[in-house]
């Protein structure tokens, strides 16, 4: 992975929110406060917005930098997870030397195990998390199995987007929408749309390359 790279996918990821301003901010003012789109908007700007200062870092300081960044910008909720996932993604991809699917996606899953680990949930509790462990461990599997990477990046596709629609089913046991109750079902959670959509975005831009 190139520090260019996540620069490219940063802005993929900016312009992909930009064009989702009214699906997220409906579903979080459907069984949140509304301010679901404002924060990834104003996160995805801010990185965008220090590219000169991201460019001359490692791909894995640059990751860390993002997540300091968006824990200092982004409010809610959301904020710090999506900070500790990009800390802890940098973190692994530092620890191990090379090139390879497996390496990006073990960096991933330790992104997706500090989001657990900051935010106390797991599946099936209706949040992000049921976008992004199945996408881990999706991504995981794939890389193991040695699949290119235009298989691996139509699995996240596909695992991304059955994640985000199972979380229509679902009750909400953490974050805002826990007080809703049975209120909550019938509506996806914000969270796991964005991460859906950012994933989407990033995998479409590794296809289209
Ligand atoms: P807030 O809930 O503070 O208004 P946002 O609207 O930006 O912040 O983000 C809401 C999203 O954060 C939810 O849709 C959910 O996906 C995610 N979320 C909330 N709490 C948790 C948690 N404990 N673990 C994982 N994700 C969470
Ligand atoms: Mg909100």
């Amino acid at each position: 992975m190139k520090t260019t790279f996540i620069m490219h996918a940063a802005k993929e990821i900016q312009q992909t929110i930009l064009a989702n301003e009214n699906t997220l901010e409906s579903l979080d003012r459907a069984i949140g406060d509304g301010d679901h789109y404002i924060n990834m908007k104003r996160g995805a700007q801010a990185i965008v917005d220090i590219e000169t200062e991201l460019a001359v870092l490692s791909p894995e300081a640059a990751l860390n930098k993002i997540g300091l960044k968006l824990l200092s910008t982004i409010g809610g909720a959301s904020g710090p997870l999506l900070a500790s996932f990009f800390m802890s993604m940098g973190k692994a991809l530092q620890s191990h030397e090379g090139e390879s699917h497996l390496k990006i996606a073990n960096a991933f899953a330790a992104g997706v195990q500090a989001i657990i680990q900051r935010g106390k949930a797991n599946l099936g509790e209706k949040t992000m998390l049921d976008v992004l462990i199945p996408v881990s461990n999706q991504f995981l599997l794939l890389a193991q199995q040695n699949s290119d990477t235009a298989l691996i990046c139509k699995g996240l596709i596909e695992t991304a987007e059955l994640g985000m629609l199972a979380t229509q089913d679902l009750i909400a046991t953490k974050g805002r929408a826990a007080g809703l109750g049975e209120r909550a079902i019938g509506h996806i959670d914000p969270g796991a749309k964005s991460c859906q959509l950012m994933i989407t975005s990033v995998c479409n831009l590794i296809l289209k390359s």
